[in-house]
């Protein structure tokens, strides 16, 4: 498998560059062909070779590698402070080709008890009959974190924060200490917060997993997934990866061939053309997030506000430790199914929509929306709370929408 890179003209390095400044340049040099100031959409399934086995910049066939793939990856390792990134088809694919490159049968993983829904199903039942045990645990109660992981048997374990639809936040920094004291891998899934507001590789994961179909893409018309690889991350110990290193990029990298579920050259530039505006997109988010947490929490039928940007929120410290922002998303809670319900079928501005993250303000009712699957497991979420993704526009205009659905 060759490694494909834009090494036909000099790159610069921008690792010391602004995040906004990454986020618009990292890996995304002005085509070489061309010069073309934004990477084109590199729609090819196969590359001419210069003789056999001359590959330009290394391409060679586009599952294995495609240079609007390869800027979208370089550009994600580049904002999360990453050796490598991968870019995938979906959230979901992007998981499952790296829990495959690291657990074998007989392996137990520590998942989140509020995990997003898919991850939890991902881990319970598919891996479940291949051989993988896992526990779900608070994961801002550290003892129990610490209680979950058997020695020896526990290679992986999963963090969410903020977390889905309870936004709970959990100590990154504690739980890495425990993680590489262990030996077990430290997976961060850092969709919700996004790298702009929270950097998990620095505090100590080993490995940061997207659904950039989320804030990355940021305007709902993509579906992606990516992982990015710390630098000089192992895979977890006793495990030598199929290319017969402990290297735990070499290992994602074979599998996302292997596997195959990479992201198209045109859901590579969609993304690509969402992650350039991230910076100024989360700056709205959280202002706007803040104010529509404010006013709820000063509203008489909302009986509880969860966002970690309240002083109120459990772990309020903790967030404003670990993350520069406190994200565009807010869950409250109305007393009573009924309202819950009600409220989310009577706004005009914020759409009645599963997933989060666009533009567009977005509200739901997890009970019987994103987390109905859940329902009867350690997952189960109260059916008196409304979920909000807070989008970015006037924010007059939202407050006004929620004041009016909750008369
Ligand atoms: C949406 C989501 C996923 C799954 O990603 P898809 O792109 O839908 O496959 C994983 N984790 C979190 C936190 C999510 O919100």
């Amino acid at each position: 498998m060759s490694t494909p890179s834009s090494d036909l003209e000099p790159t610069h390095d921008w690792s010391a560059a602004a995040f906004a400044t990454r986020a618009i340049h990292a890996g995304q040099d002005p085509d070489p062909a061309t010069g073309a100031v934004v990477t084109p959409i590199y729609q090819v399934s196969t590359y001419k070779q210069d003789g056999v086995g001359g590959l330009r910049g290394g391409y060679e066939y586009s599952r294995s590698g495609n240079p609007t793939r390869t800027a979208l990856e370089e550009a994600l390792a580049a904002v999360e402070g990453g050796a490598r990134g991968y870019a995938f088809s979906s959230g979901l694919a992007a998981e499952d080709t790296l829990l495959r490159a690291v657990l074998r049968p007989g392996d137990h993983v520590v998942v989140p008890n509020d995990a997003y829904g898919g991850t939890y199903r991902l881990v319970a039942k598919v891996f479940g009959p291949w051989g993988i045990a896992h526990t779900p645990v608070d994961l801002t109660d550290l003892d129990a974190v610490l209680a979950a992981i058997e020695p020896g048997r526990t290679k992986v374990v999963w963090v969410e924060t903020p977390t889905n639809p309870l936004l709970g936040v959990s100590d990154i920094a504690a739980i890495a200490a425990m993680c590489r004291a262990a030996g077990v891998l430290l997976v961060v899934d850092n969709t919700f917060a996004t790298p702009y507001l929270q950097q998990p590789l620095a505090l100590g994961a080993d490995v940061v997993v997207h659904s950039t179909t989320k804030y990355i893409g940021g305007h709902s018309d993509v579906v992606g997934g990516a992982l990015v690889v710390g630098d000089g991350a192992q895979l977890p110990i006793g495990l030598v990866g199929p290319t017969g290193t402990t290297s735990l990029a070499d290992a994602v990298g074979f599998h996302q061939n292997s596997s195959g579920a990479v992201a198209g050259p045109f859901d590579a530039w969609l993304t690509l053309r969402g992650l350039k505006t991230l910076a100024v997109r989360m700056d709205r988010h959280c202002a706007n997030a803040a104010a529509v947490a404010a006013f709820l929490e000063a509203h008489p039928k909302v009986t509880q506000v969860i966002y970690p940007g309240l002083a109120s929120h459990p772990s309020h410290e903790v967030a404003a430790r670990q993350m520069s922002g406190f994200g565009g998303m807010v869950s409250f809670r109305t007393g009573d199914a009924e309202t819950a319900v009600a409220m989310c079928g009577r706004t005009r501005v914020f759409t009645l929509a599963e997933s989060l993250g666009g533009v567009e303000s977005l509200i739901e009712h997890p009970a019987r929306m994103t987390h109905g699957s859940v329902a009867g497991t350690a997952l189960e979420v109260p059916d008196d709370l409304v979920r909000v993704s807070v989008g970015i526009e006037g924010i007059a205009d939202l407050i006004a929408d929620l004041e009016q659905a909750l008369a």
